[in-house]
């Protein structure tokens, strides 16, 4: 497999797939590569592909609030995305560019960080472990185990951003994690 450093440095010259052509950078993510939570989002917006890094807009400046209100740093959990490269517009990545990115990338970076707990940030994410789940609104905040791993689905960040009562419920959903967490260790 290859090292965690190689893949990142892959991904920032990955021509895999249209959308190199039209990013600024490439956003392999971000934090601790032994991380116990592996939060994956969509893909990276403008304020992602300018800076090469991770939820830096307003959905990772919500996402930096829900980490604190679980004292958890941002620093220690490793956040990604299914896509690497901004689709331009900020329009859904495509079947094909999310099959090519997550086929070359994504699915290395989980068996290098071997997380105790996947985050899914909204119904892209999801919908890459779960293809069955037809809505979020019915299984965000639990805990589903699928091929030893274990996943918690989550409403996007930026779901919030446009839907102010969804806030809330992020911020609840979030408050389950550190049980999950220790729930995982006892097992
Ligand atoms: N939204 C995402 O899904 N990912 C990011 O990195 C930023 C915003």
């Amino acid at each position: 497999m290859p090292s965690f450093e190689s893949i990142a440095r892959d991904i920032r010259s990955c021509t895999k797939c249209p959308l190199h052509r039209s990013r600024k950078n490439a956003v392999p993510g971000e934090g601790n590569p032994k991380a116990e939570i592996l939060f994956i989002g969509e893909g990276p917006g403008e304020n992602e592909d300018n800076s090469g890094r991770p939820f830096v807009g307003e959905a990772g400046k919500f996402l930096d609030d829900l980490l604190s209100s679980i004292k958890i740093k941002r620093e220690e959990v490793f956040i990604t995305n299914i896509v690497k490269c901004r689709p331009i517009n900020n329009r859904d990545p495509l079947d094909e560019e999310v099959r090519i990115c997550t086929s070359a990338y994504l699915y290395d970076q989980t068996r290098n960080i071997k997380p105790k707990l996947i985050v899914t940030l909204g119904r892209h994410s999801m919908h890459q472990f779960f293809p069955q789940i037809r809505s979020i609104s019915a299984v965000h905040g639990k805990a589903y185990k699928k091929a030893g791993q274990v996943y918690m689905l989550m409403y996007h960040p930026a779901a919030a951003l446009y839907q102010a009562s969804l806030k809330t419920t992020i911020k609840e959903d979030f408050k389950k994690i550190p049980e999950i967490l220790r729930q995982i260790g006892e097992e």
